[in-house]
């Protein structure tokens, strides 16, 4: 009724933990069998002539004492949530790659919950993408896109890989995270900056006795270089240091793979600037799951960088791009 659960939602994931990606609803028939569970060991244990004699009948439930009762429980909702073909896809797809951080969105609850029913869909597959309409239900429609007709209407795509979607849903969403670290290194340098970071428009060029941040700024370098404009530099000329900060919302399966790419992609503007400007230089990428997934690099990366550990804003950033880039393309 309120959106909160995608009638195709996972049901299994629905009386999980939230700290393992659940909903963390309490389910009605396991919180009776676990109150039979304690009733059996409470008589059980009890020295009352009375309960003993009700142990011996049996009428209770068998050994299993009510906690592994639970974890039992746990582990098997986990096991049948990870097991289904489409409703699993994402939980065996990120399992090895991404930190227990990225379930903090569900753990502390920080997302409405309508947000929240559509953005636990998406990672289940359950979202009426035209690939679920051709391939799943079988409708006989084309399961290219609907936006740019070249690609399979994957959610992924949606997300992540859609050419029409990229000048502005996909840079809207990749610009407020990149705002995110501007506005808290404006912060640390002591530089101009509103009140809130989502008021903060970064200027191309901030600077005090010390330290220059350049936004968005195409570097000059001697030789042609391709990749000469990351979205955020660092120069800190009393430290002789230099960062050069790149922003990226990839598919969850491929924070690992963005983080490596973004460090190769500036290599050669690292070693140009090093020389240029003789500074210690490093690449810094901040990446972070469109469906929220957070790598066990990137609260490193932020103290590489001085600043204070932001990654509950950098994932609500991204979920709040992603459930509005799908909202507007499904319709929902
Ligand atoms: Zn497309």
């Amino acid at each position: 009724m309120y959106g909160m659960l995608h009638p195709r939602g996972d049901v299994d994931r629905l009386y999980l933990p939230r700290q393992m990606g659940g909903r963390g609803l309490m389910s009605v028939e396991d919180c009776v069998q676990a109150e039979k569970k304690s009733m059996t060991e409470y008589a059980k244990n009890s020295e009352d002539i009375l309960m003993k004699a009700v142990y011996r009948e049996g009428i209770l439930c068998g050994d299993e004492d009510s906690n592994a009762f639970k974890e039992r429980k746990i582990d098997e909702r986990m096991e049948r949530w990870k097991e289904k073909p489409l409703h699993g896809k994402y939980l065996r797809e990120t399992k090895n790659i991404m930190v227990e951080d990225s379930w903090n969105w569900l753990k502390k609850g920080y997302l409405k919950k309508e947000t929240e029913g559509l953005i636990t869909a998406a990672q289940e597959q359950a979202l009426r993408t035209n690939v679920i309409k051709a391939k799943i239900e079988k409708r006989g429609v084309s399961a290219k896109c609907r936006m740019c007709d070249a690609r399979d209407e994957t959610v992924f795509h949606i997300l992540c890989e859609c050419s029409k979607l990229a000048q502005r849903e996909y840079k809207y969403r990749h610009d407020n995270l990149a705002r995110i670290v501007h506005w808290e290194l404006c912060k640390l340098y002591g530089l101009n900056r509103e009140n809130n970071w989502y008021d903060h428009t970064p200027e191309k060029s901030q600077n005090n006795d010390n330290v220059t941040v350049l936004w968005d700024f195409n570097i000059q370098t001697d030789h042609v270089i391709t990749h000469r404009r990351p979205d955020i530099v660092v120069i800190n000329s009393s430290e002789n240091t230099c960062l050069i900060i790149d922003i990226a919302v990839p598919a969850d399966h491929r924070i690992l793979l963005k983080e490596k790419e973004k460090i190769e992609k500036y290599q050669d503007l690292r070693r140009e600037m090093g020389k240029i400007w003789n500074v210690k230089t490093r690449i810094i990428p901040v990446v972070v799951g469109a469906l929220g997934a957070i790598s066990n690099k990137l609260e490193g990366y932020l103290k590489d960088m001085n600043l204070p550990n932001r990654l509950e804003s950098l994932q609500k950033a991204a979920l709040l791009g992603s459930a509005r880039i799908l909202r507007r393309v499904l319709e929902i």
